[in-house]
Formats: C-alpha cells, structure tokens, sequence
C-alpha cells in the first residue's frame, strides 16, 4: 500500500510557488504521514525525522497518547473564548505551575505571542511601579524571539527586521555570553533583559551560567524582570522540563511553545503572581488563547514528559548522538564540533563547509534523512523526544552516508 494514498496527483511542492506567499523555501518534498521519528511523503519517500517540525513534534508524529487527547478534547468542546474559563486550560496551567517557578500562566498561539506578552507584561509593570522612563529592553546579538514587529525588534538578527520600520524603539542588543557587558548596560531605566538559555535558531549556542547568573544579579540590583526564552529550550528538549532548572538562575517570566503542544499550537507565558497583577483584566488578551484542545494535547505531553525517567533518556539519547554525529563529522570533514545539550544539538561546520549548512541539509534531505539548519554554520538536530534504537540508528546510517558522499 501506497502512504501517499491521502494526497490528491494534483498537489505537487511546485506547485507551492503558485499558491503560497513566497516567505518561505520549502524543501522538495512533501510530507503527508508521520508516525514517530518518520515521515512519508507525496511521492512516496520516507525520511527519519531529525528535525522535529524545529523542535515541536516532542513526542514525535502522531504519539497515539496524544491522538487519544486530542480525539477525546474534540468530541468534548473545541472552543469557548475567554469570556468564560475552560477545564483543560485550568488543568494544564495547574500542571506547568506544579512543574516550574511560576504561580500564573498566560496562554497564546506560539512562540512570539509568548514573547510578546512577556514583553508587554515587563513593559507595563515597569511604567506602573516606577514611571515610563524604565522602559528599555535588553536583547542579545543573534538571538531568536519571533516574527511580530515587537519579536524582530527585539531578536538580535537585523535581517529579520530589515525594512519593516519604524521599529519599536527602546531595545539595546548586546554580546551573549558576555557577563562583563551585560552587567555594565542593566540601569535603572532597564524594564526587563531577555535571553535563550540556549540560543536555538542563532546556532544552538548554550549560554555559560557565570552569564546567566549575571544577568539574574544585574535585574536584581535594578529591579528589571529577568525573561527566559524557552520556546525551543522547553517540554524536555535539553533533558530537563525546562532549561532553567539547570543553573540556579531562575527567571521572573518564561516563555514555552513549539515542543508544549507536541505539534498542535500552543503557547504560553509562565510568572509570578505578584509580576501577573500588572497584566489587570482588559490589558492584554487573545481569542484562541488557552482553548480546549490545545491545552488538552499540551497537558497530555506534559503528564509523558514529566514520567519518571522520560528526561533521563533525553539526556541519554542526545549524549550518545552528539558523539555519533561529532565522530562523523570528523571522519568527513564535515563538522568540527557538535554543541548543545539533551536533543537540541548543532553540528557546527568545518572551515570547508562554513556557510554551507543548507548544502549539508539538502543531502541529508537525498539520503532520507530530514535535519534543519541553525543559521548559515550549523546544521540543528531537534528529533522527537521519544526517537527509539532503531530511528535513531538509521537516521544516523543516512546521515553519515550523506556526508560520505559531500566530501
Ligand atoms: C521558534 C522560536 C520563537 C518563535 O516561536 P513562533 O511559534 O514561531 O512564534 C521564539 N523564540 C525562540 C527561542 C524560538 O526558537
């Protein structure tokens, strides 16, 4: 039997250019079934899934726990509006309250709706407690936080925000990683410093604790809100619930999407009770967010990744890829290191192959092996959390005779 079976001859990748808004590049093939860490497409293809929908299908394609909640949520209620309340949503948000720091949670669509409500919420607070002149934002040079005008400006990757100005004013970008120049810019006028504890989308670059704990101190001494980014650093991916718990640095507000939903969009902001009084009814708000089956699914993924043991086998899985793909990557002069941490991982080019990623990429892609990029450098592994022996195995296999046949 034929797995392109649910495609209609007539819908080809082509076919994209003629139908689509040209903002994307869209690979040549076209997935219609997943199951795990696999996926098959129109023309009948299959590929290992290391790329994960870039860190978002958790628990792989269609992980039959999720199909259940999402089938059982759908017979039940879809959507209500947040002129009333709804079950799942109070269940998931009491779910990620018992998990991390936070005491209120905020839920949205995605990623830089998290951001910007995060932001917002930073922003407001500062001009409530301490007048509009503590409004300024700091940010860090090749960091990722979404495509809304807000996010972009905000990102540290000018390309994003090229010609699309006038820009929201009051962000300053500095170095990541760099303790000495963060703790000088913090000042009294600074409402909130916003950071990935792993750059994701800027190369899959961790941060140094000394960094983050820094930038704990620095919001301390000016009463700045301390944001992390944990839209692909979150829901297991670096072998802990959240990244956070890694360091002793714990942020005021958090930001999770991508892997909470397991492939259905959800987004959500995580913070304090007394950092949420300055988000007061009507101050903020979204129709979609928080509805029944987003949050049905997400606390479905929450409940998986949160068994004892899950996490442990993150670490553990990521640990023994990151030493395949670096022994590879050597072996072929494709690579000269791998970073990261848990299954968020990137190869990091050798000189040869510096600003080649997308090549590297496009032969994994002939091979059946399907990865992602993290910038123009480094190819970004993110498979599904719950990639088994055997994916992992031969998605490993195709990827090192991809490389085998670039050299
Ligand atoms: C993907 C990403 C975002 C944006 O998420 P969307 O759901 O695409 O809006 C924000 N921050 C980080 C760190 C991300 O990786």
């Amino acid at each position: 039997m034929s797995h392109a079976d649910s495609a209609p001859s007539s819908i080809t990748a082509a076919r994209y250019h003629d139908l689509m808004v040209p903002n994307y590049a869209p690979a040549d093939f076209v997935p219609v079934r997943g199951r795990g860490a696999r996926v098959w497409t129109t023309d009948g293809r299959e590929l290992i899934d290391f790329g994960g929908g870039i860190a978002v299908n958790s628990l792989g394609h269609c992980h039959p726990a999720l199909v259940e909640a999402l089938h059982e949520q759908a017979q039940q209620l879809w959507h209500v509006s947040n002129v009333v309340t709804n079950v799942p949503a109070l269940a998931l948000a009491d779910a990620l309250c018992q998990a991390t720091f936070a005491e209120r949670v905020f839920f949205c669509n995605s990623g830089a709706e998290a951001n910007e409500a995060a932001l917002k919420l930073a922003r407001r607070r500062a001009a409530m407690v301490h007048g509009a002149d503590k409004h300024e934002i700091i940010s860090f040079s090749d960091s990722f936080h979404g495509r809304t005008l807000f996010t972009v400006s905000v990102g540290g990757q000018p390309k994003y925000a090229e010609h699309f100005g006038p820009l929201p004013g009051g962000i300053r970008h500095l170095p990541y990683n760099d303790a000495a120049a963060l703790e000088a810019a913090v000042s009294d006028r600074t409402c909130a410093v916003i950071v990935e504890p792993i750059r994701g989308e800027g190369g899959v670059v961790p941060a140094d604790p000394a960094f983050l704990a820094a930038a704990r101190r620095a919001c301390e001494a000016h009463d700045a809100l301390l944001i992390f980014d944990e839209v692909q650093s979150g829901v297991g991916r670096t072998g802990s619930l959240y990244a956070y718990t890694q360091s002793p640095v714990v942020p005021d507000i958090l930001t999770t999407a991508k892997g909470l939903g397991g492939g259905f969009p959800i987004g959500g902001m995580l913070t304090t009770a007394a950092i949420a009084e300055h988000l007061p009814v009507g101050s903020h708000g979204t129709t979609f967010g928080g509805n029944p089956l987003g949050c049905a699914v997400a606390r479905r993924v929450l409940d998986i990744v949160n068994e004892p043991g899950f996490l442990a086998t993150v670490g553990e899985k990521g640990a023994a890829m990151a030493q395949a793909v670096a022994r590879m990557g050597r072996q072929h002069g494709v690579f000269e290191a791998v970073r990261g941490q848990g299954m968020l991982l990137g190869g990091v080019t050798a000189p040869a192959w510096r600003g080649r990623a997308r090549d590297i990429v496009a032969a994994g892609h002939e091979a059946g092996v399907w990865c992602l990029v993290a910038g123009g450098d480094v190819v970004r592994f993110a498979p599904p959390l719950v990639l088994d022996d055997d994916e992992m195995r031969e998605g490993l296999e195709r990827l090192d005779r991809a490389l085998a046949g670039l050299r």
